[in-house]
């Protein structure tokens, strides 16, 4: 037999320490490591897919992170084992991330049976997208049966963690008319849940927001879609709302096909990194005087941009005949 590689039987017996090491050679960009990572991935896949994957949104200041702390440890208690990440595409400008920020969820840092991990903060949305799928896989070969994937709901990194979660809910505040203006159609269309957060501080206005959304809801939502949005409630601060939250969270998990759900995501993601390798590939073998020159000739009407495409994959060809 094979010899396994180093972290795998760790990993699978639910060591934390070699998630996390399994986790940051994921991160790595060194060629080794990368092949390295993925000789991991690979061994551990058979044992990896047995979580509910909930993807979670919300401007900052939401309650995101009191959020999670308070479904986390909710959940805990109930004796599943959660796992939180982040994906945030700001951490790779500055260097660090807020989200998946320990400090922010004190109780479930602590936990045994909960692991918080930080947004990578290098690479692409791209890039942190794709080790943020890598990690999932990770925790869920750890045995991790909850894994909370967190973005902040300012950006393009919403469709990247709903196309890799099972579920994504919306978190939004009691003001929802101001606030449904903010919040891009787009990632409304995303949502399979929408919350109304810090109903405790006006039970009324949150009544009234779930009202809006509700209607905003059915409004967005195919009349033949196996599942229709739901608008709820929460207090993420008192607790009040979440078990009605995770009931949800179920239901959606007897409804929709995940098994089909998630391969159409695989399938989906698969084609990306096809596209994004082949693209790489042809640029590396393309003169980029040459694509400069033809773009030039499109920009100025000398030739047609389907013309100049097939210029450019004509000098592909001479050359592979070479
Ligand atoms: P994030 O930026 O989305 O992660 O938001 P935080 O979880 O850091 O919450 C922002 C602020 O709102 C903090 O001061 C929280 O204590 C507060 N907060 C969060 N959820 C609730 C809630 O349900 N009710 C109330 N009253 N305050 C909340």
């Amino acid at each position: 037999m094979p010899e396994l590689h180093p972290l795998t039987s760790p990993l699978l017996a639910g060591n934390r320490r070699a998630l996390a090491k399994a986790i940051t050679l994921t991160e790595s960009t060194r060629p080794d490591h990368e092949q390295d990572a993925q000789t991991l991935l690979a061994e551990v896949l058979p044992q990896a897919g047995r979580s509910i994957r909930l993807g979670l949104t919300g401007v900052p200041g939401v309650g995101k992170s009191t959020f999670i702390e308070g479904l986390g440890l909710m959940l805990v208690g109930a004796g599943h084992r959660v796992a939180v990440l982040a994906v945030d595409p700001s951490s790779a400008r500055t260097g660090g991330s807020i989200m998946g920020d320990k400090t922010r969820m004190p109780g479930l840092t602590v936990h045994p049976r909960a692991f918080i991990r930080p947004s990578p903060s290098r690479g692409t949305l791209g890039g942190v997208a794709r080790r943020t799928r890598e990690a999932i896989t990770l925790c869920e070969a750890a045995g991790y049966d909850v894994v909370l994937v967190e973005t902040v709901g300012v950006g393009q990194s919403e469709t990247q963690v709903a196309a890799m979660t099972d579920l994504f809910l919306l978190l939004t505040l009691p003001n929802a008319g101001d606030e449904l203006q903010g919040i891009k159609r787009g990632i409304m269309e995303l949502a399979d849940l929408c919350v109304v957060n810090k109903a405790d501080l006006n039970p009324q206005a949150a009544v009234r927001a779930q009202t809006e959304l509700r209607t905003a809801l059915t409004l967005l939502t195919p009349h033949d879609a196996p599942w229709r949005p739901l608008a709820l409630r929460a207090s993420a601060l008192t607790g009040e709302g979440l078990d009605d939250l995770w009931a949800a969270v179920k239901r959606y998990h007897e409804t929709v096909d995940l098994p089909a759900k998630r391969r159409a995501q695989t399938a989906v993601w698969f084609d990306e990194l096809l596209r994004e390798a082949a693209w790489r590939a042809f640029q590396a073998g393309v003169d980029p005087a040459r694509l400069q020159a033809l773009r030039a000739q499109v920009e100025t009407g000398h030739l047609t941009a389907v013309q100049g495409v097939a210029a450019l994959l004509g000098d592909e060809r001479k050359n592979a005949h070479l």
